[in-house]
């Protein structure tokens, strides 16, 4: 690493990650019939390492079910809590 870099730079590691999993039943009415719904993109930041910001770029699979027509998103445990998502 040069000494000559910017030390103003802010430190920031972008990791990409893809949540999805198979779903057998709607959340909300237990129906069997749930479908792939795109993904959602959303910003989590991770506690700070060694002076370098950690922010997870993190795309949720949406589920769409035809029994009750909501949709959801996979949820993790990393997003609960104090955690802002991205609009939309
Ligand atoms: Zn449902």
């Amino acid at each position: 690493m040069p000494a000559s870099s910017p030390a103003d730079q802010e430190h920031t590691k972008l990791i990409k990650a893809r949540l999805s999993y198979p779903i057998k039943q709607c959340r909300h009415c237990g129906f069997a019939a749930v479908v792939k719904n795109g993904f959602r993109k959303a910003y989590v930041h991770l506690p700070s390492l060694n002076g370098i910001h950690y922010e997870l770029e993190l795309w949720k699979q949406r589920y769409y079910c035809r029994q009750c027509q909501t949709t959801f998103g996979a949820t993790t445990n990393l997003t609960t809590n104090n955690q802002t998502l991205s609009g939309q």
